[in-house]
């Protein structure tokens, strides 16, 4: 259902994807490894166009743009189809954990105001933050933020939900929390493409698993082909590192 097809993208002279091409099914979660500045997160930003791939094909769904030529018309409407889950959470500093969940859904999806309300508030306590519908990011913990981050992203029932190393910024206490509710997201169904170093998790709730490596993929396959029996040296030497 999403299918990437020869992506490329240069930042000035430095190539960061070099063709890259990656099916995702629906229900599927699929967990993308590699190391620092192998083109992650470029590739997620791609999904999303908040970078324009050079070239290459996107497909979500029926929809379909190629890359090259690209109006603006289509690039808000691929906008729609994915949600990001950023790093550094990126929520509104002066708004409450409710209005952050609600911005979208009433500024971009037009939905009325207690529709919005009533959704937010049921995503933000399943999320665990029931308590704290009116707090502002600045009372919330880290990890309590980025549990808004994800009600953000759920709320909008994007046909992806694109996670972008969820916890790489939080006090190692506070990982768990966050994981175990990315763990109940994926046992709905919802589709999920997860940059993560976390090796534990990558393993319990990928369905597939891409490693890459300067701006391409190396190797892909089942959690236990990837984890247990890698091909590639460079899968190899990087699980070594990290594991
Ligand atoms: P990863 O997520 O695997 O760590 P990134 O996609 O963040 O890798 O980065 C890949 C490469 O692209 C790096 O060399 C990085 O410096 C470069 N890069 C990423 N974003 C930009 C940008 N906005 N401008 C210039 N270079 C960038």
């Amino acid at each position: 259902m999403i299918k990437l097809s020869n992506i490329s993208k240069s930042f000035g002279q430095n190539q960061v994807l070099k063709s890259v091409d990656m099916t995702v099914n629906k229900g599927e979660v699929v967990v993308i490894l590699g190391p620092s500045g192998s083109g992650k997160t470029t590739l997620l930003r791609c999904l999303n166009y908040l970078e324009k791939p050079n070239s290459g094909e996107i497909v979500i769904g029926d929809y379909r743009v190629d890359c090259k030529h690209t109006t603006k018309k289509e690039i808000h409407a691929l906008r729609q189809k994915s949600a990001m889950v950023f790093q550094q959470y990126n929520l509104f500093k002066h708004k409450t954990a409710l209005d952050n969940v609600m911005e979208g859904l009433v500024i971009v999806k037009k939905m009325p105001k207690e529709e919005a309300k009533a959704r937010s508030v049921a995503l933000l306590e399943k999320v665990g933050l029931g308590e704290k519908l009116d707090s502002y990011p600045s009372q919330l913990s880290g990890g309590q933020q980025q549990r808004v981050g994800i009600a953000r992203a759920l709320a909008l029932e994007p046909e992806v939900i694109l996670f972008d190393e969820p916890t790489s910024a939080l006090d190692p206490e506070l990982v768990g929390e966050v994981l175990t509710v990315i763990r109940n997201i994926a046992k709905e169904g919802i589709t999920m493409i997860v940059v993560t170093h976390e090796m534990g998790f990558a393993r319990d709730v990928a369905n597939h698993v891409v490693f890459m490596d300067g701006g391409m993929i190396v190797e892909e396959g089942t959690p236990e082909q990837i984890f247990h029996h890698p091909k590639e040296d460079r899968t190899k030497q990087f699980l070594k590192r990290i594991t």
